[in-house]
């Protein structure tokens, strides 16, 4: 372009650049002093009428993967307005531009693929990820979301098609909580896929081989930690959908040593326990009062046990008789300390008491406040269990949390109706509200989102050097108190999605206020936490 510098770009340069763009929005002013007449039409239009005319163009669509891809061009082509319209509506545009759209997605990444977007580190460039790192054209990079494609959602191994997912996962950061988007970086680490049909498509765009495992694939991880610190100081890695073999050692590796957390295992423990201190607003109960039985005792049972555990020790309670309140249940029964087969991560929560072989009798035996479903098994949660639950407490509290809505252990009519309208209920999937005897109910999800993005949001504007479980815990306080008492009489223990801007910023700046009293910002603590918080945030405005 003649005449144009990277500090002045040519108004076509401007139309080119998803940062720059202003489509119609460009003011005559604009047009004129950028060159930019001619290759506008006429009309200039305000930002609210560009969002009503993307509603409009994807309202008229009648399928999901094809309103993800309007997103996604709109990305690439003017990051305004794209997240101008997430921000607009966020109930209707989170699960196209996340789940369950984006598993779709991934699923037919190659199929679909349109542009570059994020940064692909394959183990054939193994000794020169810092190198590759640095072709990203930002020096500043504070969130990177990273994924290997082996277990993205509840599909399986996606290989590299799992780029939608850190994509996908960054654009809620900064649509649900304002983490601006220049700093955001989504990466795939591809070390292979073992998914067959992959590796036989033609269109398949990742490396062509079997997982790497063991010291290559740990070696390979530690490499990109240290190019991402070597480079971005001050970035936090969020690791998404590694499969559990690698994820819980990958976490244990560096959680202690750089600002890391796993959302698959932190998130959802975060997300539960806030649905359990909401629930216990409803009871009128101490979080102490609890007594939870899961059925289920893989990653997610364990992981939200132990931070519900850690929670209670918090407000006074021994660690180990915390554990005892978070019972589990697995495949083989109720985990007791006389059974072999548990592993480490299993073993906390062994009760101390003789096997029980159905969750019907441990629900009997245990007599728990709550049960939480994480088995990713249908319909365990049935009429004779959810009935005892009912005759122990006035609301029992029943999250059937296996995802997706296939694998619910029952749906919210099932509990509701089970329970005679008294459940305190909140699935992983969300549910339609449902009526009986005339009487409305609103489940809620417990959907990580509450979660992450004011993660995010705290860490960025606090340069927080570390990721702890407290910082988890004060988040699911900061949700759990969002949650209005017309909400709570509706039976919804989560705020609603429509609110999750404001929700997502009251909880980013109560995980700031704990990181600046644990010692952990890199900034100085300013008199207003919240106004800090606020300053920073993206907001969907054009550039001047
Ligand atoms: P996992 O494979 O690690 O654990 C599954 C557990 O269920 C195991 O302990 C297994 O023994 C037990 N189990 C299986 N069949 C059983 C049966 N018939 N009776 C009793 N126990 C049985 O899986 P995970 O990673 O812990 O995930 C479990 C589920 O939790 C998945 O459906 C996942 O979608 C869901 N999850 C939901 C959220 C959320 O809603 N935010 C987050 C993470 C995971």
């Amino acid at each position: 372009m003649r005449g144009a510098t990277a500090a002045h770009p040519t108004g076509y340069e401007r139309l080119r650049n998803p940062r720059l763009n202003k489509g119609t929005a460009f003011t005559e002013a604009e047009r004129r002093a950028y060159g930019l007449e001619g290759l506008l039409p006429p009309a200039v239009t305000k930002i609210e009428l560009q969002v009503a005319r993307r509603h409009a163009e994807i309202a008229n669509l009648d399928n999901d993967l094809l309103k993800y891809l309007v997103l996604t061009d709109l990305q690439a082509r003017n990051e305004t307005l794209f997240y101008a319209v997430l921000m607009s509506d966020p109930a209707t545009y989170l699960p196209l531009v996340y789940t369950p759209t984006v598993g779709e997605a991934c699923q037919k990444f190659a199929h679909i693929y349109r542009e570059a977007r994020g940064m692909y580190l394959p183990l054939t460039a193994r000794g020169r990820l810092r190198e590759l790192l640095g072709h990203w054209p930002e020096k500043d990079v504070r969130f990177i979301v990273v994924t290997d494609g082996e277990r993205i959602l509840g599909l399986g191994d996606l290989g590299a098609g799992g780029m939608g997912i850190p994509i996908g996962k960054l654009a809620l950061y900064t649509a649900c909580a304002g983490v601006p988007p220049q700093y955001c970086l989504p990466v795939v680490l591809d070390v292979g896929t073992n998914n067959t049909v992959l590796l036989e498509d033609p269109f398949y765009l990742g490396l062509r081989q079997n997982r790497v495992r063991g010291a290559e694939y740990t070696e390979f991880v530690d490499e990109f930690v240290a190019a991402v610190q070597a480079l971005y100081p001050k970035c936090c890695i969020q690791w998404e959908d590694f499969a559990n073999l690698n994820a819980v050692p990958i976490l244990a590796r560096y959680r202690d040593k750089v600002c890391t957390y796993n959302d698959d295992i932190q998130g959802t423990a975060g997300v539960a326990l806030a649905g359990i201190l909401a629930a216990s607003r409803i009871t009128g109960t101490k979080l102490t009062d609890q007594r939870l039985l899961f059925l289920g005792g893989g990653s997610a049972g364990t992981g939200i046990a132990e931070l519900i555990s850690l929670a209670m020790a918090r407000e006074g309670l021994d660690i180990a008789e915390a554990r005892q309140r978070n019972a589990l249940f697995d495949i083989n029964g109720l985990l007791v300390s006389s059974r072999t087969d548990l592993a480490d991560f299993q073993k906390p929560f062994a009760q101390d008491r003789p096997p029980i072989g159905t969750f019907v009798e441990a629900v009997k035996a245990l007599r728990p406040t709550a049960i939480i479903g994480v088995s990713a098994v249908p319909k365990l949660f049935t009429h004779e269990i959810i009935e005892a639950m009912a005759a122990i407490n006035e609301r029992p509290i029943i999250f059937p949390y296996s995802n997706p809505t296939s694998r619910s252990e029952c749906s919210a009519e099932e509990a509701y109706r089970w329970s005679e309208g008294r459940a305190i209920f909140a699935s992983g999937s969300p549910f339609l509200p449902v009526e009986i005897a005339g009487k409305h109910f609103v489940p809620g999800q417990g959907n990580n989102v509450y979660i992450f993005p004011a993660m995010g949001m705290a860490i960025f504007a606090t340069e927080a050097t570390r990721v702890t479980e407290d910082m988890f815990i004060t988040a699911a306080q900061a949700v759990a108190e969002q949650v209005t008492e017309a909400d709570l009489a509706t039976g919804l223990i989560y705020p609603p999605q429509s609110r999750i801007l404001e929700a997502s910023l009251h909880v980013a700046e109560r995980v700031a206020i704990e990181i600046f009293d644990s010692g952990l910002a890199r900034v100085t603590r300013p008199d207003d936490v919240g106004a800090l918080i606020r300053a920073k945030a993206y907001k969907p405005v054009y550039p001047e």
